[in-house]
């Protein structure tokens, strides 16, 4: 395995304004910083990927019909959907086994996300694009587990 095996990471990580609200959400961290050097980030925004303006009403996942469903009570699920195959299609384009993404996102979140009522409350559970991931052998972690990601990296090839 290539010791500049690429990672996939949420755009709104790196600088890129994407978020439901316009904004960045900066991930300031060193193996971050390393390996945006290295050029080995292949950034995405699933939600802006699969068809979505930015700004844009925030969505949550029904707990009840596993449908992403907008505060303005719109069904973006589609769009969901198409970016995380987006996301897949680039993974096994460049044969990326790790990804980075932003926690609690209803497409990016790999631990939590909130809990489809819109009251600010979260849950355990995975975005559309975590899953989707995870069901083809991605591993997925976020801004919380990037120590876990560092060693995980190492452990599959102790060069990288
Ligand atoms: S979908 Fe993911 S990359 Fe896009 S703004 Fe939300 S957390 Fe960031």
């Amino acid at each position: 395995m290539s010791s500049l095996e690429k990672i996939l990471v949420s755009a709104c990580f790196i600088g890129q304004k994407v978020r439901y609200n316009g904004q960045v959400k900066p991930l300031i961290n060193e193996y971050l910083s390393l390996w945006s050097k290295q050029n080995r980030l292949m950034a995405i925004c699933p939600e802006v990927k699969g068809g979505l303006p930015v700004p844009r009403p925030p969505a949550e996942i029904s707990q009840q019909t596993g449908q992403v469903i907008t505060i303005t009570n719109v069904d973006v699920t589609e769009q969901f959907s198409s970016g995380a195959e987006q996301a897949l299609q680039l993974c096994l384009q460049h044969n990326i086994r790790f990804a980075l993404l932003k926690e609690s996102s209803p497409s990016c979140g790999s631990r939590t996300i909130y809990d489809g009522n819109f009251s600010q409350q979260k849950i355990s559970g995975q975005g559309i694009t975590t899953k989707l991931l995870q069901q083809n052998n991605i591993q997925v972690f976020s801004e919380d587990s990037i120590e876990e990601l560092v060693l995980a990296m190492k452990t599959s090839d102790p060069t990288s």
